[in-house]
């Protein structure tokens, strides 16, 4: 028998979620950290406020602008990238590094530009696609309260195309009808295991 036959080997996985502004992204997160607290869940960096009840640490990391620039400087974000042109926000190399080395899955709830990075510097990540259930129900959330001005509502219907239309760029999609099916569905990409050749 030769030593060298190529017997595929199971390697955790890096898992980015992603999809439209108001889909229902952090809900699922914290739904999922709380039903599935072994799972390894990043937790990203942000220079925006903590809001009431946030945790330091637990939600983000809150950092100011110039911690923020000297992050980026040293190389420390896997991507970052400026949200809602607010506040910039940005995944951690390091613990998401050492997760990995230690064979442990990871989850990215990332925005769609963040997403489009990490495609570009981990491609074998899997790609998961977080869908409304209907364009109108995307619509509702967006522009539920009805506060805004028509041109707000016009700008964010755009923007709402827009990320829609990006789902083609995904691996897996998952329509937001229910967050605990959805929570279970990540669940299972989370524990399938990935396979790779020993070459890779
Ligand atoms: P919020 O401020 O409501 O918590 O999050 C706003 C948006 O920021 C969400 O769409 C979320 O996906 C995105 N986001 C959170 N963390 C990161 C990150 O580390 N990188 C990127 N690119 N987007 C993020």
């Amino acid at each position: 028998m030769s030593l060298h036959t190529s017997h595929p080997r199971s390697a955790p996985r890096v898992i980015v979620l992603s999809g439209p502004t108001a889909v229902g992204k952090t809900t699922v997160v914290k739904k999922l950290r709380a039903a599935h607290p072994e799972l390894w869940i990043s937790v990203s960096t942000t220079t925006r406020p903590a809001r009431p009840r946030e945790i330091d640490g637990e939600h983000y990391h809150f950092v100011d602008d110039p911690t923020f620039d000297k992050m980026i400087e040293q190389g420390e974000f896997l991507e970052w990238a400026v949200v809602h042109k607010r506040a910039r926000y940005g995944t951690p190399r390091g613990p998401m590094e050492r997760a990995l080395a230690n064979g442990d899955s990871v989850l990215l709830e990332i925005d769609l530009q963040g997403a489009r990075q990490v495609r570009e510097t981990i491609p074998d990540a899997l790609f998961v696609f977080l869908a409304p259930p209907s364009w109108d129900e995307l619509v509702r959330r967006l522009v539920g309260r009805g506060t805004e001005t028509e041109a707000e509502r016009e700008r964010r219907l755009a923007t709402a195309r827009e990320e829609l239309a990006a789902e083609a760029e995904f691996d897996v999609t998952l329509v937001n009808t229910d967050v605990e099916t959805v929570c279970e569905e990540l669940v299972a990409l989370m524990r399938t295991p990935h396979l790779t050749s020993p070459e890779a």
